[in-house]
């Protein structure tokens, strides 16, 4: 059993705030928020609610368990002692959830001779860094890394769980969810806090991308998501941040793992990969042939930029699945993307519209890209791209 708010039929008239004896309730944006960790069910809320609002919940009969996990958890991938882009990403948003529920953000981060990087977390939100440090942590590995994350999770217990949904992440993630007898909610677009019982509301494309399902993980502990890299912003770098970094200790045990890295061979398929470049240039349908991409690559050569793609023009074997974007390929936001002969579907324009400068080139004035764009040029892309390569080489 748990009490609920339905916000809509809040009136934020406060009868509830006043009539809590444990100020388990508060103000939030217009609606009544109540704390389950506070919270002691004595029901004292429930007959001052004169809309409703306030419900109680039954059939939760693990909600004792979801009182004791707290704070939101990022796991930190890195590779090289590079921090992937989407886990500073994830701590923004994550700093924005736990200014939002009033809790502490952490942070985990796995790997070899890493010490350095706890202070690069903190300097990008988080309180608290949970750092192992070990060698056989210096590759990663699904068992090394389920097993350490599952117990970080199981001793801290943080009611919410982030991670980025890139190899790394979805690989490992779904089998510490498994472990944990938790639910995992993978490759989100999208995260808020609900507003009536502070659960995480994850948001992700369903149905073969048709629907944006809202989901709620109302029982079990903790919360977790993959998010897509690209689609949350990070936080300003902040050197005078303090946080506390706490060692997780592995010693001399020998982890069991199932599996060893033997090599590590590149994707040489695409020399800049799209989702960490600054300039992208993308080509689509309007392009009429798999040959004709030789245009997108050369402007994309000349500013130093990496090739996208519509769909369309994958779905054609012009190019690699690789390069997509949009709502089934990646999502990128670049300093500039520019768009030769692409029409604007809202599936792709959700995986580009975030990108800082944007750049259409379509021979329709009517096209949807030009509605998103900061500068559009109507012309035929085999006139306009061909002098635009030409002026930027002068200019070199
Ligand atoms: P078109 O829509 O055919 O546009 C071609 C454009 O080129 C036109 O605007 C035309 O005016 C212009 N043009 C033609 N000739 C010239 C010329 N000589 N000079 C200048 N301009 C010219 N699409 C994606 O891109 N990414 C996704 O991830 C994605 N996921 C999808 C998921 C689902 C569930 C569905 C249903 C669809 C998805 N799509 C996706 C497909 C999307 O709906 C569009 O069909 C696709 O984006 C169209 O690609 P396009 O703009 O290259 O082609």
């Amino acid at each position: 059993m748990h009490l609920k708010v339905i916000a809509d039929n809040c009136t934020a008239c406060g009868l509830c705030v006043e009539s809590c004896p444990y100020s388990a309730i508060e103000m939030r944006k217009d609606t009544a928020f109540i704390s389950m960790e506070i919270c002691t069910l004595c029901r004292a809320c429930l007959p001052v609610c004169q809309t409703g609002a306030i419900i109680e919940v039954s059939g939760l009969t693990e909600v004792s368990q979801t009182l004791s996990y707290t704070g939101i958890l990022v796991f930190a991938e890195q590779r090289n002692k590079k921090l992937a882009s989407v886990s500073l990403e994830l701590l923004g948003k994550g700093r924005e959830l736990a200014d939002d529920l009033n809790c502490m953000l952490s942070a985990v981060i796995l790997g070899n001779d890493i010490k350095e990087m706890a202070d690069e977390l903190i300097a990008y939100g988080a309180d608290r860094v949970y750092l192992a440090d070990n060698p056989q942590l210096s590759d990663f590995n699904d068992d090394a890394y389920t097993e350490v994350v599952f117990r970080v999770i199981q001793r801290y217990k943080p009611g919410i769980v982030l991670a980025g949904a890139t190899s790394i992440g979805r690989s490992f993630i779904p089998r510490v969810a498994a472990r944990l007898g938790t639910g995992l909610t993978a490759d989100c677009t999208g995260l808020g806090i609900d507003k009536g019982a502070g659960l995480l509301l994850q948001t992700r494309p369903a149905f073969g991308g048709n629907i944006m399902a809202e989901i709620l993980c109302p029982v079990r502990r903790p919360q977790m998501s993959t998010v897509r890299p690209k689609v949350m912003k990070r936080i300003e770098k902040n050197r005078q941040r303090q946080g506390e970094i706490i060692p997780i200790i592995i010693d001399n045990e020998k982890i069991p793992c199932r599996a060893r890295m033997l090599d590590f061979v590149a994707d040489l398929t695409s020399t800049i990969n799209i989702q960490e470049a600054d300039v992208i240039v993308s080509g689509g349908r309007g392009l009429g042939d798999g040959k004709n991409f030789k245009l997108v690559e050369e402007l994309a050569d000349a500013l130093g930029g990496a090739v996208g793609a519509s769909r369309a023009a994958v779905d054609s074997g012009w190019i690699a699945y690789s390069h997509q974007v949009g709502q089934t390929g990646k999502t990128v936001a670049p300093k500039l993307y520019i768009a030769i002969g692409i029409s604007g579907a809202v599936q792709h324009l959700v995986g580009m519209q975030s990108s800082d400068i944007i750049v259409a080139i379509n021979k329709n004035p009517d096209a949807s890209i030009f509605n998103v764009a900061n500068y559009g040029i109507v012309g035929d892309l085999f006139e306009v791209v061909p002098l635009l390569i030409k002026k930027i080489k002068e200019n070199q």
